[in-house]
């Protein structure tokens, strides 16, 4: 695979504020590339600056091994999807999506053949003649989507684009973005502060906070192995625990007083340390809560302190005996389950292979 996307060294800045502060990245042809972090940590300025509606300060952009230095965003092989659908209200669908072709010398068959075809792939066969004001806004972002499309761009730029839908159909469509970008086999590039859609969209995923990538990876990657505690925290949900670390060898001998001593490989174990602390960090639905009135090895003991409901899951706080740690399981509700009630004492074990560590 090549890179199609190269980002060097980019920074940006609006007066004061850095929005982008020295991004390196490399985007492969045919991948389906997201930009997630919080909300100010640069994603958008980042798209913007790929699509060359921002400059740089300093650093490059190039596509397909050409630098977009002095590029016009028109001129460049990309098109963009904005998350407030950017439809024109007074033209009907195919209008709409004719748009992009204005400036082309083509007969009207291969115009309408061209704008058939974009509305096939999005969905909206047949409805070339719907006004835009009859449009739902899934049929809206669908637009947009076949006009941007139209164009076949090289990278295909996407602003949120499904943040204005209700949830529903906010899955339903990111499923379809899904099948569409591998169909079409153009590069996405998506910018979103949703986790959860980068994670079931992208073939890779970059984190940003505070205008830097904290880090570039597979979604699994970034779920199970994150490398850093923010990240960790950002996507799903995390429990850190302060350890001790008693050895430094091929792996590294930890020791918590509820946990024990256990070991931790060098792939779990991220950072580097001047000294022997170690954050490590489990997720909830590692723990697993042992049928009641039962014990085993290395089992922990606690008390249900709080109980959150969410249908296919509960998540429970359990605070231990030993030196009331806290943790935080999810069980699924699912054939089988146990219930339990707050107060009453719960016997759980952790995946110690699921754990990763933070080392500081
Ligand atoms: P959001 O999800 O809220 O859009 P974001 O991660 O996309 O956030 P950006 O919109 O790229 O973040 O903004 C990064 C920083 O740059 C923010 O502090 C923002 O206020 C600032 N910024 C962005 N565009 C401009 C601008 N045109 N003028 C001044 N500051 C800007």
């Amino acid at each position: 695979m090549t890179n199609q996307v190269q980002v060097k060294d980019v920074i940006k800045n609006f007066d004061q504020v850095r929005a982008v502060d020295g991004v390196s990245l490399e985007i492969e042809q045919g991948q389906f590339f997201s930009l997630l972090g919080p909300s100010g940590c640069g994603k958008t300025t980042l798209l913007r600056l790929i699509a060359g509606f921002e400059v740089p300060n300093s650093g490059d952009i190039l596509i397909d091994s050409k630098s977009m230095d002095g590029v016009d965003p028109n001129l460049r092989p990309t098109n963009m999807v904005f998350q407030n659908y950017a439809i024109f209200p007074h033209l009907n669908v195919e209008q709409n999506v004719a748009y992009g072709l204005r400036k082309k010398k083509l007969t009207n068959s291969e115009r309408a053949s061209m704008i058939n075809q974009a509305l096939d792939l999005v969905g909206l066969s047949g409805l070339n003649e719907r006004s835009s004001n009859a449009l739902s806004g899934g049929q809206k972002q669908r637009v947009a989507l076949a006009r941007a499309l139209i164009l076949k761009p090289k990278v295909l730029l996407l602003d949120e684009p499904l943040s204005a839908l209700d949830k529903k159909l906010r899955e339903q469509m990111q499923s379809e973005l899904r099948h569409l970008q591998k169909a079409v086999g153009i590069t996405f590039i998506l910018v979103t502060h949703d986790q959860e859609e980068a994670l079931t969209m992208s073939d890779k995923v970059a984190v940003m906070f505070d205008g830097k990538v904290e880090q570039v990876a597979s979604p699994r990657d970034l779920y199970e192995r994150p490398s850093t505690q923010r990240v960790a925290s950002f996507i799903g949900a995390m429990n850190f625990i302060e350890c001790k670390v008693l050895e430094k060898g091929k792996n590294l001998k930890i020791r918590d007083s509820v946990l024990g001593s256990f070991d931790l490989s060098k792939e779990q174990v991220s950072g580097v340390s001047s000294n022997n602390s170690i954050t490590i960090g489990i997720r909830p639905e590692m723990i697993s809560i042992l049928p009641k009135g039962s014990k085993i090895k290395n089992s922990i003991s606690g008390k249900v302190s709080d109980i959150s409901y969410f249908g296919e899951t509960t998540y429970y706080k359990i605070k231990c005996d030993i030196d009331s740690k806290i943790f935080n399981i999810s069980a699924q509700n699912s054939f089988g389950h146990i219930d339990y009630s707050i107060g009453e004492k719960i016997e759980f074990k952790i995946d110690l292979k699921s754990i990763v560590g933070f080392l500081k």
